[in-house]
């Protein structure tokens, strides 16, 4: 095989509750994952050598070496097969760069299961998904997708059966926001605000609207502790937040750090109205519908 396609979603999270710092600088979570149909490609062609080349929108601000989190998927699994392996990866970005959307961690996702394929290594998911787990903690819901509860750093998943298709638009704004960056505003402003940081937990109204497949109540139950946080950074997100509500969507969010902020529709057709209605307000570069859950990284 000279060359293997993957394609693999970004995520919003329907849930993101963050709790007291650790003394590690981590924070324990509770991360309802949600993938949908905004898709990276991953193409892994054969090469001596590891190699990254990224195109689509905001390419330029994807480093192509050992930052790239492809790469380090890469070599992390020539590692774990215990040979040295080359590769070329081409990807193919539409999941916007540093929005909140794990873009990255995809990548990463799509490199794992192209490369096990094009080195005929033949592994398993659950190895795919310990490498995974060790290159970043989205990164296994990325290889997973669906819908799933994630829980301490984010990396321990359990799936959950979803009674329906969710319509969302994706709000994407110029320019990204440094996930690090919004995690330490995040525990500024609960410092300056001296809030008792309560044990993040899985909303059970929250569970049950995504069982039943309510738009509606789903909606409602959209909650993101780092929203205050992404608010601060970068306060035009309020407007874009406010005129997705005012143009009738059930439910409006930033996606996990941001800057992309999520909107949930009643159907396909609310959800293409609201994207052009967004665009038109002026809050946002760009507008996607998109549709959840969807799978995770497959080769096509
Ligand atoms: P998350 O939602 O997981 O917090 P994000 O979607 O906000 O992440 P990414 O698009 O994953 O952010 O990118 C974060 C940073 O990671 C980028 O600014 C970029 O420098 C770096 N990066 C490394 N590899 C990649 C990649 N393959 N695609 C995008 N960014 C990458």
């Amino acid at each position: 095989m000279s060359s293997v396609t993957v394609r693999v979603p970004a995520k919003v999270n329907v849930q993101l509750s963050v709790g007291p710092l650790r003394d590690d600088g981590y924070h324990d979570l509770v991360n309802v994952f949600h993938a949908v149909s905004v898709f990276d490609e991953v193409i892994a062609k054969e090469s001596e050598s590891i190699s990254v080349r990224v195109e689509g929108e905001s390419a330029d601000q994807v480093p192509v070496d050992d930052g790239n989190l492809a790469i380090q998927a890469a070599r992390a699994l020539a590692k774990h097969a215990g040979r040295t392996y080359g590769v070329e990866l081409i990807i193919r970005k539409a999941i916007p760069v540093a929005g909140g959307m794990a873009g990255g961690s995809a990548d990463a996702a799509g490199t794992l299961v192209a490369c096990n394929e094009l080195w005929g290594l033949g592994l398993p998911r659950e190895d795919l998904m310990e490498i995974a787990a060790d290159l970043g903690s989205d990164v296994p819901f990325s290889l997973l997708g669906g819908t799933a509860v994630g829980t301490g750093r984010g990396e321990q998943l359990a799936e959950l059966a979803t009674g329906g298709r969710f319509h969302w638009v994706f709000a994407i704004a110029d320019g990204g926001l440094s996930t690090a960056r919004v995690y330490a505003e995040c525990d500024r402003l609960r410092a300056a605000l001296g809030e008792v940081v309560a044990w993040p937990q899985a909303s059970d109204a929250l569970l049950a609207a995504l069982k039943e497949g309510d738009a509606r109540a789903l909606g409602a139950e959209l909650a993101n502790d780092l929203q205050p946080a992404a608010l601060m950074l970068r306060a035009s997100l309020a407007r874009t937040l406010e005129a997705g509500r005012e143009l009738g969507a059930l439910g409006a969010i930033v996606s996990g750090s941001g800057p992309t902020c999520a909107f949930l529709a009643a159907d396909e057709d609310q959800a293409r109205e609201l994207a052009v209605g967004l665009v038109g307000a002026g809050v946002c570069r760009t507008a996607v519908p998109a549709h959840g859950p969807v799978a995770g990284a497959s080769i096509v």
